[in-house]
């Protein structure tokens, strides 16, 4: 084909997701594997959610809502905003999708760590603007280095916070100086996929930071936390003025029923959220107190997953993890080749893989 690429798009890469877990078991002759990679709730959905989804599966022959109106208004209660400040997303990537399409022009800049969640680079490189990486400093996001990567072309800054894939947070305070240092029409975008399993009191919180006249836009999730990544749904909480914006680039029925009903749902299943946050928080310790006397290092986390350093080719640690059949993820391509992340699964997932980890490592 005669097809003329623009530059941008060639220079992208496709994501490249884990195979299917059926796919590696039969590759490896393996069953019953576990896969602690993906940051993924181990409980699986929310029972409420459950029940909500099934009792909606007679309407999917309709159009979902486009407005999203029931899911929007239950947000804004339970958030204490207003409703035209929420917009939803075909998970929160979608929503990152949307605030990319309206600040960033071709040869725009977007700042972010490096490393950082990878689509945002995607999205920043598909409309043709330019991605201006700050990296870690020891494996925490330096605010500093990035106020001072602002330049008169930036329009977007990406915050994750609690931080994928290193779990460090940013506190309050730190945010609060950062923020009263930008230019005023610099867009940021705080991504809080993890914040309900921070517990440190001093972990910034965006909900509080937001107002109508700074441009602020804090992004949220159901994939991790309430155990619903495969119906995609996440959001964003801006000013109006923003969202107005947001919604104008909007798929119209970005949301499916299934995401609207199910997410709903689990927003009231309360009980689910407390057993999940206390599953992680009693599981990072259990797992701290056995891989601390193996002479691994644990980095602290304010999410449900953590960094290990085996001291050894993260690589080739990952490939003997698979034949044990557990699945994590080799830091390697983001630049720390001796360490490992895990996704704190249940008591029994995390006996597994310690003992899995201690046969690998002899
Ligand atoms: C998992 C994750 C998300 C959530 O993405 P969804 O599209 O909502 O599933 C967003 N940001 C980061 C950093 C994540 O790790």
């Amino acid at each position: 084909m005669k097809l003329k690429i623009p530059e941008n798009i060639l220079s992208l890469k496709a994501y490249t997701p884990g195979k299917p877990i059926e796919e590696l078991e039969r590759e490896y002759g393996i069953s019953d594997s576990i896969k602690l990679a993906s940051n993924e709730n181990p409980l699986g959905p929310s029972p409420k959610a459950i029940e909500a989804m099934q009792a909606a599966l007679e309407n999917l022959h309709r159009y979902p809502d486009g407005s999203g109106y029931y899911l929007v208004n239950k947000l804004a209660e339970k958030l204490g905003v207003a409703p035209e400040q929420i917009v939803l997303g075909n998970g929160s990537d979608d929503v990152i999708g949307m605030l990319t399409r309206v600040y960033l022009r071709p040869g725009d800049e977007a700042v972010m760590t490096s490393p950082s969640f990878l689509m945002y680079e995607i999205f920043v490189r598909t409309v043709d603007a330019v991605p201006v990486m700050v990296p870690l400093k020891n494996m925490a996001i330096d605010l500093d280095a990035m106020a001072k990567a602002v330049s008169d072309k930036t329009r977007i800054i990406f915050i994750t916070n609690p931080n994928n894939p290193t779990g460090c947070h940013i506190t309050t305070r730190e945010f609060e100086v950062f923020m009263a240092n930008l230019p005023p029409e610099v867009v940021v975008v705080l991504d809080e996929a993890y914040i309900e399993f921070a517990n440190d009191p001093e972990c910034l919180n965006g909900l509080s930071e937001i107002s109508d006249d700074r441009p602020l836009a804090v992004l949220r999730t159901f994939s991790k936390a309430y155990g619903l990544a495969g119906i995609r749904i996440g959001y964003g909480i801006m000013p109006a003025e923003m969202a107005a914006m947001a919604n104008r680039v909007r798929q119209p029925f970005n949301t499916n029923i299934l995401a609207q009903v199910g997410a709903a749902a689990a927003l009231d299943d309360e009980a689910f959220l407390s057993k999940t946050r206390e599953l992680i928080h009693t599981e990072f310790e259990f797992l701290k107190t056995e891989l601390i006397p193996m002479g691994l290092d644990c980095i602290p986390t304010q999410a449900n997953f953590f960094l290990i350093d085996v001291k050894q080719n993260a690589g080739d640690v990952f490939e003997k993890m698979l034949r044990h059949g557990v699945i994590i993820r080799s830091m390697m391509s983001y630049g720390y080749p001796e360490y490992i992340r895990i996704t704190i699964g249940t008591h029994a997932e995390n006996i597994r893989f310690l003992n899995a980890l201690k046969t690998v490592l002899k």
